[in-house]
C-alpha cells in the first residue's frame, strides 16, 4: 500500500482483494499519515509569513514584500537568510523557542535585506524602525557565544559576529 501526492490530488494504492470497507478505512489511514508528514515539514510556515507581512506593514511601509516565508532546519550558523532575486526569507528553526520579540527582529533584519542587501548605514536605520531591534541583537549574541547545549553537545562557540547574514 502506497500514498502520495500528484499535484494538488493525493493517490492512494490499495490491494485490489480489498473490500470497499478495508479500503475507505485504509484511504483514510493513508491520508491522515500523508497530513501528519505534511505538517512535520512545515509547520508553522503560514504563520510565520503572516507575522513578515504585518512587521512589514508595520515598521517598513510594506516596501518590503516577501514571496516566501519559512522555517528552515539546516541553518546552524544563521539565524536567517534571505534572497533577494526571489524574495525569499529563510528563519532558523533554532529561534522557534526564542522570545517573540527576538523571532520578530530576524524577520524585520531579513525583511529589510530585501530592500537593502548590505549592511550599510541606511539598512541599520530602517531595521532600528522596529523597536526591540538592539534588544535582540544581545539577545542572539549571548546566545551565540553561549556553549551549545543542545543535541549535539558538542560545546562549541559559533564565531559569527553577526549571525544574520542576508545572501
Ligand atoms: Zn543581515
Amino acid at each position: 500500500m502506497s500514498a502520495y501526492r500528484d499535484g494538488d490530488k493525493t493517490v492512494v494504492l490499495v490491494p485490489a482483494t480489498f473490500s470497499r470497507a478495508e479500503e475507505k478505512r485504509w484511504v483514510g489511514r493513508m491520508l491522515e499519515r500523508l497530513d501528519a508528514r505534511d505538517e512535520r515539514r512545515r509547520p508553522g510556515d503560514d504563520a510565520l509569513r503572516a507575522r513578515a507581512l504585518d512587521l512589514a506593514a508595520r515598521y517598513l511601509d510594506r516596501r518590503a514584500r516577501p514571496a516566501s516565508v519559512r522555517w528552515v532546519d539546516n541553518q546552524q550558523a544563521r539565524w536567517g537568510s534571505c534572497t533577494p532575486e526571489d524574495r525569499s526569507i529563510r528563519i532558523s528553526r533554532r529561534l522557534a523557542g526564542m522570545p517573540s520579540w527576538v523571532v520578530d527582529y530576524v524577520l524585520v533584519h531579513e525583511l529589510v535585506h530585501l530592500v537593502i542587501p548590505h549592511h550599510g548605514p541606511e539598512f541599520w536605520e530602517l531595521v532600528r524602525r522596529y523597536p526591540k531591534a538592539e534588544r535582540a541583537r544581545g539577545y542572539l549574541e549571548g546566545v551565540s557565544a553561549a556553549p551549545r547545549l543542545d543535541a549535539g553537545g558538542s560545546g562549541e562557540v559559533e564565531e559569527d559576529d553577526d549571525d544574520v547574514v542576508g545572501e
